[in-house]
């Protein structure tokens, strides 16, 4: 017998319960788990008045956009819409059925205003982060890094055209921050845009390989290696030297304020610098596993820098003759310094032994005398050319491959593949709370669902 459905909709009195209507294992209670914003209205106090009409929650405004980076809703009005309709993210959010959904334009002046100056995204990411190191999902020892281009909120079309600060046009919040960062926006060895966006002028022009070039900023990430949780973000303009300079400022970050710092950097090719190497061996003692940015065996056929052997207690080369290659041959009158701008150090033959030698045609058939570039840096290099052939490299390369999945799920699940907020604070905002999503929903799948624990309980 077919049914009908018998009661209507104007029932007077409910008995409801949120939580009876959240089911046990939804993602939002698995995070909810680990979430602890209790010392964020602590954290916000200086920035909000003492007088007044009280202010939204700031702490509803945190749980809200969790929720909207957690399930890729990009857009603020949307994500009022969902919280009002979606009986979990009420819950997750603390509001009752009842509550009013704080409006989409509170979200705006928020972000631009006191959570950018009180860094409220970095005061909850570094929570998040410190919650996953007392759960034990840090090792600590294995760190990755990587950058990946998102597309910046800025037309194709919109070039700025001349070096006149005064011809913007002006009034835009990014033309702005871009024009008041413009002195200190090259890192050293970085070379300044050629092309400049008129929507956003901190993005940089970027080529992708199969489409159109576009306006982008990079998302950097320092992961530990054990459960791929994320150690730290920055946000740059898309650019190698940018990429590889955020990689120095990440690893400082994490061990001034977690204290900790990795035996071992996994990267790619990028970050093989012998600047970089050097950094990373000489002044942090952090083996690179990262594979070198090496043209020093030059053409097939010819010796390369491997048939040379390097003698360091004499400071010199020898070659497959026999002769030795050294710094300083040439005499000058007055004293010049041997080392480069590109901080290389030339080691030479003498033209004497090259040009009575039968190996020459091998050797350097084009010069007068053979000479080899020496980075004041060779050391770390010669270093990671020892490592490429062990085992722990070959993992390394393996675990290199964590960093590109949270990527691609940045960009896949969480929709974060263009950005909404313009200039490199608005990337920031927006790469920071990709980072504690990302976090949360790690640390909720691989820790299950269960009632709330509060750290001084979860860590004897
Ligand atoms: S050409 Fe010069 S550098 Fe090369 S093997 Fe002969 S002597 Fe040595």
């Amino acid at each position: 017998m077919m049914g009908r459905k018998g009661s209507d909709q104007g029932q007077f009195f409910y008995s409801f319960n949120l939580d009876d209507h959240v089911p046990q294992d939804h993602l939002l209670r698995g995070i909810d788990r680990f979430l602890d914003l209790s010392d964020l209205h602590e954290h916000l106090a200086p920035y909000y008045s003492h007088t007044g009409r009280p202010s939204i929650d700031p702490e509803l405004m945190i749980r809200m956009l969790i929720v909207g980076y957690c399930f890729g809703i990009r857009s603020e009005r949307r994500l009022c819409e969902e919280v009002a309709l979606n009986l979990a993210y009420r819950w997750f959010c603390r509001l009752s059925i009842e509550d009013t959904v704080p409006d989409h334009s509170t979200f705006s002046k928020n972000r631009h205003g006191r959570f950018r100056d009180a860094e409220a995204f970095r005061f909850v990411f570094e929570q998040v982060l410190q919650r996953c190191i007392a759960e034990g999902l840090v090792g600590g020892e294995g760190f990755a890094t990587d950058a990946s281009v998102v597309k910046a909120d800025a037309s194709r079309q919109r070039h700025h055209e001349g070096d006149d600060d005064d011809d913007w046009g002006g009034g835009s919040r990014a033309i702005d921050e871009y024009l008041s960062a413009l002195d200190r926006s090259v890192p050293p060895g970085g070379q300044p845009a050629k092309k400049i966006s008129q929507t956003d002028p901190a993005s940089r022009w970027a080529s992708a390989p199969g489409g159109p070039a576009f306006y982008a900023y990079s998302t950097n990430y320092l992961i530990d290696t054990d459960a791929g949780i994320i150690m730290d973000v920055e946000a740059t303009p898309a650019n190698r030297t940018y990429e590889v300079a955020s990689t120095q400022t990440m690893i400082e970050r994490v061990e001034e304020r977690f204290a900790m710092k990795p035996q071992t950097l996994i990267g790619d090719t990028a970050y093989g610098t012998a600047q970089m190497l050097g950094w990373l061996v000489e002044k942090k003692e952090i083996t690179p596993h990262v594979p070198l940015f090496d043209k020093s065996e030059g053409k097939a056929g010819l010796f390369g820098r491997s048939d040379f052997i390097w003698e360091a207690d004499v400071d010199r080369y020898v070659c497959p003759g026999g002769k030795s290659l050294r710094r300083n041959r040439r005499k000058y009158k007055k004293k010049r310094a041997d080392i480069t701008k590109a901080n290389v150090i030339i080691y030479r033959a003498g033209q004497t032994d090259c040009a009575h030698c039968p190996m020459k045609a091998q050797c350097c058939p084009t010069q007068p005398a053979r000479k080899i570039q020496r980075s004041i840096h060779e050391d770390a290099r010669d270093l990671v050319r020892g490592l490429t052939k062990t085992q722990a490299y070959a993992q390394s390369r393996k675990d290199r491959k964590k960093v590109e999945m949270l990527f691609a799920h940045m960009k896949r699940i969480l929709n974060v593949d263009r950005l909404r907020l313009r200039g490199i604070t608005g990337a920031r905002d927006e790469f920071l709370l990709t980072a504690i999503a990302q976090n949360l929903r790690r640390m909720a799948q691989w820790l299950g669902t269960g009632p709330p624990v509060a750290l001084a309980e979860a860590v004897p």
